[in-house]
């Protein structure tokens, strides 16, 4: 099955998917997106790429389905401590940051709530996508929480009864306001990253790895 074209995995449709193409066409490479193909060959360099959900590049890089994948440094580290709890092969490098899908992992809580620090948060239920990184923050504060996972609409969890508070993505702050929550404390700043897998490259491969990485820094420095 495996040939000599090397995979790079992106969003398919999201926050990181228009910059992603634009990128890789600045780049220099052709790329023809056609339909809901999952994969599209470059026309003309020796690359595919695969467009899938943001959530499954971590893994697919992880486990050497991919070369490289471009992925939110927040999926990237929950799913890495995911994993490791698994025990599942957690091994990447990082070959660069972006410039793009910053955002920023918060914990809120509804407005009138009188909030001094993490303690305050000690044996309460808190709404989340992200249950390892949350974790990670609070016990290295000595708070015990139980979480409740919820993919989608985190915000409105306080107000329908099921959390105390919640911790979500943040970019203006709007959405909290808008549910009448307040941002308290941001425990993990994000952006997009350019990961690579375990996977051995031929040298043609690892020289295509190169090239696009100087590319993308000139790219990247352009807009400085
Ligand atoms: P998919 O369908 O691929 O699973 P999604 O709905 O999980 O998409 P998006 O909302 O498109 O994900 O966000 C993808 C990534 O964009 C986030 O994980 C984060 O790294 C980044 N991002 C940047 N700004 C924001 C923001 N304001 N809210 C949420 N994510 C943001
Ligand atoms: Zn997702």
């Amino acid at each position: 099955m495996q040939n000599n074209r090397l995979r790079i995995a992106m969003q398919k449709s999201g926050r990181l998917s228009k910059e992603t193409e634009a990128l890789l066409k600045r780049c220099g490479l052709k790329l023809n997106f056609r339909d809901n193909r999952l994969i599209s060959p470059v026309e003309n360099l020796p690359i595919d790429i695969l467009r899938v959900r943001d959530d499954d590049i971590p893994g697919l890089v992880m486990d050497g389905v991919v070369d490289l994948g471009f992925i939110g440094e927040n999926v990237l580290e929950e799913e890495r401590l995911e994993r490791e709890a698994m025990e599942q092969p957690t091994e990447f490098t990082t070959l660069r940051r972006m410039d793009f899908g910053g955002c920023r992992l918060s914990l809120a809580v509804p407005e009138e709530f009188d909030y001094n620090g993490p303690q305050d948060l000690q044996q309460s239920r808190i709404a989340t996508s992200y249950p390892n990184l949350l974790r990670r923050y609070l016990s290295e504060r000595g708070v015990e929480f139980s979480s409740c996972m919820l993919k989608g609409s985190v915000e409105v969890a306080p107000r329908a009864g099921l959390a105390d508070s919640i911790c979500d993505l943040v970019s203006t702050g709007a959405t909290l306001e808008a549910n009448g929550l307040k941002e308290v404390e941001v425990i993990f700043k994000s952006k997009a990253t350019l990961i690579q897998g375990p996977r051995p490259l031929s040298d043609e491969q690892q020289a295509l790895v190169n090239k696009l990485l100087v590319r993308t820094n000139g790219v990247i420095q352009a807009k400085e």
